[in-house]
């Protein structure tokens, strides 16, 4: 790669197009790397800014998450947020509401394999509120 940039020296795949603003707070970029007509699932690489991270939402067959760079945010429903960094596997199971994206002072990079089922892959649901996304605190 022709970057000076350290931290564009270390990418596995392309950063992708912008993340769909309707769904994700602050900049995010998703690089689709097996689409759901291939099998049923789909895999995407999903790169948040500081700050960033999608809306609430469900997966009607769960969601796998491979972080590989970075540091972020996972949060359940009614349970406290989670730090997550690179190296960890978060399994999603179906219909649990959920978000994730970057923490407030790094970015986050994760492989995200999503299940496609009749019922489809994701339901959006609101925006994670810079209330709720401030609430991390280390226990
Ligand atoms: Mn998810």
């Amino acid at each position: 790669m022709n970057t000076t940039d350290p931290s564009e020296q270390n990418l596995i795949f392309p950063q992708g197009e912008k993340a769909n603003p309707d769904y994700f707070t602050g900049n995010a970029w998703v690089k689709l790397l097996v689409n759901e007509n291939e099998f049923n699932s789909v895999i995407g690489n999903v790169t948040f800014e500081a700050g960033a991270r999608n809306n609430w939402h469900t997966h009607p067959g769960g969601q796998i998450l491979i972080v590989t760079d970075g540091i972020g945010y996972y949060q359940e429903k009614d349970k406290p947020i989670q730090s997550i960094q690179r190296g960890d596997v978060i399994k999603i199971p179906a219909d649990i509401k959920h978000w994730h994206g970057a923490s407030r002072d790094s970015s986050l990079t994760h492989i995200a394999i999503t299940a496609v089922t009749p019922k489809g892959s994701i339901d959006w649901l609101e925006r994670v509120t810079d209330k709720e996304f401030n609430s991390y605190s280390v226990s």
